[in-house]
C-alpha cells in the first residue's frame, strides 16, 4: 500500500536542496527513528559503507560497517532437499565497527538524549560528501560543551574513512575522557518476521588472526572460514589539545581502544583526526592485509583530514557536473529529495570497482548484500549516461561470473549459462527457486544492459572482448531452455519462468521474458554476425572461448522470430502469461492496508493463483521495449495491469511513472514518481531502516530523465519527448553520450540542447533531428505539450 510512513516536518528537516538535514534535536524522533537515521546519514563509496551511527555508540539501532562482496557462507537448510537448490548461502558481513569516539565528561558517560540541548545540527553535506554534527549543550552535571564532528568516507582513497572529532569545554573546566574503539560486535538478533532481512550466523564468523599495536594505531585481522577472505580493519588517531592529553591502548582479538585523557579549561578544545582503513582480500595472509591496513592509516595521516576532506568535495563536485539533475519548482523538498537519490547512486558505486552493487548498496543488509538484476535494469542506465567507465565494470564484473554461470547452467541441464538470480560470488544464492532461479530473465536483462551500454558509449571494444562471449552464452539458454511448441502454431514458447513480478510463479510464456529473451536472441545472432564479417580476430577468439558453431546464430534468429507472444484478442492485451487471465481477480477491497506488502501476510500459493502483481511486468516490458508496443497497446495494457499492482516492491513505482508518462497519464505519472523519489527519505516500504533501496532510487533517475524529459534510445538512437508537469518549471540535466557531454534544459516553453564537451551529436526532439556541434553547441526547440490521451485519465 502506498503512503508515506512519515512527513519529514520542515522546522526539523528543512528542505535543503544541498543537504540532509535535522536542524533541531527532538528526543522523540531521535528514539524512534534511529534505524532510519542510520540509514539516511549512511556513507559509502562503493567499496566500504559506514551505517550512520553517531560517534557516543547510542542511541543505536542497526550499526553496520560493509565492505562490498565481503562474505561468509551459511549452510542453506532446507526442509525439502531437491536437485539443483543451491546448498550454500552467501551472506555480507557485518565488520568490527571504528565510528565510536565515546566521550566521559567529569567521569560521567556523555549521550546526546541525557545532554540539555541548545543547538543541534546533523548534516549530509551533498556538495562536499561528509556527515557532520554540531551540538551545543549542558550536560547533566550542569558543564556547557560543545562538540563537532566531521565524516567521510572517502571516494579517492577507497580503503579510507575519517572523523574529525572537535570538543570545547565552553564555561567551566572539564575533565575529558575520549574512548576511540574498534569494535568486532556480536551479531546482532535476528528478526525472522520478513524474510528480505538477512540470516544470522550461529557462532563466531570472523576468526582472529593477529593484531597490531602501534602507538595510537590499532589493527585486527581476521579470516573467514568458508569464503576464505581475510580481513585487516584498522584505526590511527592524530590529536590537538590545548593542554597535554594522555594516552592509552588496549587491544584484544575483537577490540581495541586508544583512550585520550585530560583537562580542558575553560574555552579550551580537544581535537582528534581518526582514520579508519579496511581492507580485505582473497589471496593475502593476515600479516599482508595487516600492513596494507597501516600503509592507508599512514598515508592518511601523512595527507591530513583538511586535504582528504578537500579532495572528496572536489570528487563530488565531479559528481554533480557530470550526474546533477535540477528540478525548479515550488517544492523545494523535490530538489532536494532527488540529490539525495542521486548522492545515493554515487555512494553505491562510485568505488565499487571489481564487485557489483547490492539491493541496499553498503547501507544495510537486507537481502544479504546480495547482487540482483537492480543493477542492470534499475542502476545500469543512470552510470551509462552519466559514468560509463562504472558501467563497464559491472558488466565486466557479470563476465567475471561467466565460468560460474556456464557451470550454473550444466548443472540445470542446460546449454550455455545461468547467471544467478541472487549472489556475491557468481554462485546462485537464491533459496526459493520459484522466486530465484526461475527469474531466468536475469541472463536477458544482463544482455539488454550491455546492449544499452555498448550503443550510448561506442565501446564496442567492450562488446568484442567480454559481451559478445556473454551473449553467445545466454542465447544458447534461451534457445535450449525454450521450444517450437506444435500447440501454440510452432512457436518459440519458453515455460515455467518466473517474471519480475513475484507474486506470479512458474508460469509459461512470461511476455517479459519472452521479449527480452527474444531481444538477447537477435542481439547475440547480430553481433556474432558483426564480428564475423567485421572483426575476424574477434571473431576467432570468441569461436575459440566458446566453440560457437556456424549455424547457431541463425537458430537463434529463428527462436526470435518464432517467439511466442500471449496475446488476449478479447481485452486487447499482452496477457503477462499464458494463464494470468484465468486466474480470480485478488480481492483487493477486501484487502486490510495492514495486511500490505502482502508477502508478509499471505501463503505464496494464495497469492500465485490470482491476479494480482507485486511489481511493474508487462509494464516494464512497455519501457524498455517501448518500440515494441503501438500507443493504443501501451494504454491498454497498463490500464490492465496497474490497477492490480500492488508496488509491494520499491522496484515498482518508478516504471508506471515512466509509462504513465508516456501514455499522457500526467497525475499518475507524478504520483508515482513522488513515490519513488521520497521511497526512502518519507520511508514508502516502512523498511528504510534496514537500508536504501537502490533500484528504486535509479530508477528516480530513470523517471526523470526517461520520464519527464522523454528519453528513448531503442538503437542508440537519442529521442527526447519532454513533457514537464505542471508543477514544475523547469528540469535540467547533464548526459555523457559517446564522450560527449550533452546537457538538457526543459522549460514550459522551450527545451535547450547544449553541447558541454565533444565534436558533434545527433539525436531528436519530439520527432525533428537535431544536430549540436562545437561550433554550434546550443539548440532551441518548443517544448511539446502533453498528448491528448491526457483526458483519458482514470
Ligand atoms: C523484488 C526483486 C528485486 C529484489 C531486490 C524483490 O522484492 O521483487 O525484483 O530484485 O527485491 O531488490
Amino acid at each position: 500500500m502506498l503512503r508515506p510512513r512519515y512527513t519529514p516536518p520542515n522546522d526539523i528537516f528543512p528542505p535543503n536542496p544541498w543537504a540532509i538535514e535535522a536542524v533541531r534535536y527532538d528526543a522523540k524522533l531521535a528514539r524512534e527513528f534511529t534505524g532510519q537515521a542510520e540509514t539516511m546519514f549512511a556513507l559509502s563509496n562503493g567499496y566500504l559503507g559506514l551505517r550512520g551511527v553517531v560517534e557516543e555508540g547510542t542511541p543505536v539501532r542497526e550499526p553496520g560497517v560493509y565492505l562490498n562482496g565481503f562474505y561468509e557462507h551459511r549452510p542453506i537448510s532446507y526442509g525439502e532437499h531437491a536437485y539443483g537448490f543451491p546448498k550454500v548461502g552467501q551472506s555480507i558481513l557485518n565488520c568490527p565497527d571504528g565510528t565510536a569516539l565515546k566521550l566521559h565528561v567529569d567521569d560521567e558517560p556523555f549521550v546526546v538524549p541525557e545532554a540539555e540541548i541548545l543547538w543541534y545540527r546533523r548534516s549530509l553535506d551533498l556538495r562536499v560528501g561528509a556527515l557532520n554534527r554540531d551540538v551545543r549543550c549542558i550536560t547533566p552535571a550542569g558543564k556547557r560543551l560543545c562538540l563537532k564532528t566531521v565524516r567521510l568516507v572517502s571516494f579517492a582513497h577507497r580503503h579510507l574513512a575519517a572523523i574529525e572529532y572537535e570538543l570545547t569545554a565552553e564555561d567551566a573546566e572539564i575533565d575529558v575522557m575520549i574512548s576511540s574503539e574498534l569494535e568486532n560486535r556480536q551479531p546482532l538478533a535476528i528478526d525472522n518476521s520478513d524474510p528480505r532481512l538477512a540470516e544470522g550466523f550461529v557462532g563466531r564468523v570472523l576468526h582472529p588472526a593477529g593484531t597490531m599495536l602501534e602507538g595510537q594505531r590499532a589493527i585486527l585481522s581476521y579470516r573467514t572460514q568458508g569464503s576464505r577472505l581475510t580481513l585487516g580493519c584498522g584505526m590511527d588517531h592524530v590529536i590537538a589539545a590545548a593542554s597535554p592529553f594522555t594516552q592509552e591502548t588496549t587491544c584484544n582479538d575483537d577490540f581495541a581502544a586508544v583512550v585520550f585523557r585530560g583537562v580542558l579549561g575553560q574555552g579550551q578544545s580537544v581535537r582528534i583526526h581518526k582514520y579508519l582503513s579496511y581492507h580485505y582480500s582473497d589471496h593475502s595472509t593476515p600479516e599482508q592485509i595487516r600492513s596494507q591496513t597501516a600503509w592507508t592509516l599512514a598515508q592518511a595521516i601523512r595527507t591530513g583530514f583538511a586535504p582528504i576532506l578537500e579532495r572528496q568535495r572536489r570528487d563530488v563536485d565531479r559528481f554533480w557536473a557530470r550526474a546533477d539533475v535540477n528540478v525548479a519548482c515550488e517544492n523545494p523538498r523535490t530538489q532536494q529529495v532527488i540529490r539525495w537519490n542521486l548522492f545515493q547512486l554515487l555512494q553505491a558505486s562510485e568505488r565499487a570497482e571489481g564487485h557489483g552493487i547490492a539491493a541496499r548498496g553498503l547501507t544495510g543488509r537486507t537481502y544479504e548484500g546480495h547482487y540482483f538484476w537492480d543493477t542492470e535494469i534499475y542502476v545500469l542506465p543512470f552510470l551509462v549516461y552519466t559514468h560509463p567507465r562504472m558501467a563497464r565494470s559491472l558488466l565486466k564484473f557479470r563476465y567475471d561470473m561467466l565460468d560460474k554461470a556456464r557451470a550454473r547452467a550444466r548443472e540445470l541441464g542446460h546449454r550455455g549459462a545461468t547467471f544467478p538470480w541472487r549472489t556475491i560470488n557468481g554462485e546462485e544464492a537464491s533459496a526459493y527457486y520459484a522466486a530465484g532461479t526461475a527469474q531466468y530473465h536475469i541472463n536477458a536483462d544482463i544482455a539488454y544492459a550491455l546492449r544499452k551500454y555498448v550503443e550510448v558509449s561506442g565501446d564496442h571494444d567492450f562488446l568484442q572482448r567480454y559481451g559478445a562471449e556473454m551473449l553467445v552464452e545466454t542465447a544458447r539458454l534461451w534457445r535450449d531452455l525454450g521450444f517450437f511448441s506444435e500447440r501454440k502454431g510452432g512457436r518459440f514458447c519458453i515455460n515455467g519462468v518466473t517474471g519480475p513480478d513475484e507474486y506470479t510463479a512458474l508460469v509459461n510464456n512470461n511476455c517479459f521474458t519472452n521479449l527480452m529473451a527474444r531481444e538477447n536472441l537477435r542481439y547475440a545472432a547480430e553481433t556474432a554476425r558483426e564480428l564475423r564479417e567485421r572483426h575476424p580476430d574477434a571473431f576467432h577468439a570468441l569461436v575459440r572461448r566458446t566453440g560457437l558453431e556456424d549455424d547457431e546464430p541463425r537458430a537463434w534468429e529463428e527462436a526470435a522470430e518464432r517467439m511466442y507472444l500471449p496475446y488476449d484478442e478479447q481485452l486487447k492485451v499482452h496477457p503477462q502469461d499464458d494463464d494470468f487471465l484465468s486466474l480470480e481477480k485478488w480481492d483487493f477491497a477486501g484487502t486490510p492496508e495492514e495486511n500490505y506488502p502482502l508477502l508478509l501476510h499471505y501463503h505464496p500459493l494464495n497469492l500465485y493463483r490470482a491476479q494480482v502483481i507485486k511489481q511493474a511486468d508487462t509494464v516494464l516490458a512497455m519501457f524498455l521495449l517501448g518500440d515494441q508496443f503501438t500507443p493504443d497497446a501501451k494504454k491498454r495494457n497498463f490500464d490492465y495491469y496497474d490497477p492490480l499492482t500492488t508496488h509491494d516492491s520499491s522496484l515498482s513505482v518508478c516504471i508506471q511513472s515512466i509509462v504513465a508518462n508516456e501514455i499522457g497519464y500526467r497525475q499518475k505519472a507524478m504520483r508515482y514518481f513522488n513515490f519513488a523519489a521520497a521511497m526512502d527519505l518519507s520511508d514508502i516500504g516502512g523498511n528504510m531502516m534496514h537500508g536504501a533501496h537502490i533500484a528504486s532510487i535509479g530508477g528516480t533517475w530513470l523517471a526523470l530523465i526517461y520520464g519527464f524529459a522523454g528519453l528513448r534510445d531503442n538503437n542508440g538512437r537519442i529521442l527526447f519527448r519532454p513533457c514537464l508537469p505542471d508543477e514544475w518549471s523547469r528540469l535540467g540535466f547533464p548526459l555523457t553520450i559517446r564522450g560527449q557531454r550533452l546537457r538538457v534544459d526543459i522549460d514550459h516553453a522551450v527545451t535547450t540542447y547544449s553541447l558541454l564537451a565533444g565534436e558533434t551529436l545527433t539525436f531528436y526532439h519530439a520527432g525533428e533531428e537535431l544536430t549540436v556541434s562545437a561550433s554550434a553547441p546550443t539548440i532551441s526547440r518548443p517544448t511539446p505539450s502533453w498528448p491528448a490521451e491526457a483526458q483519458s485519465e482514470k
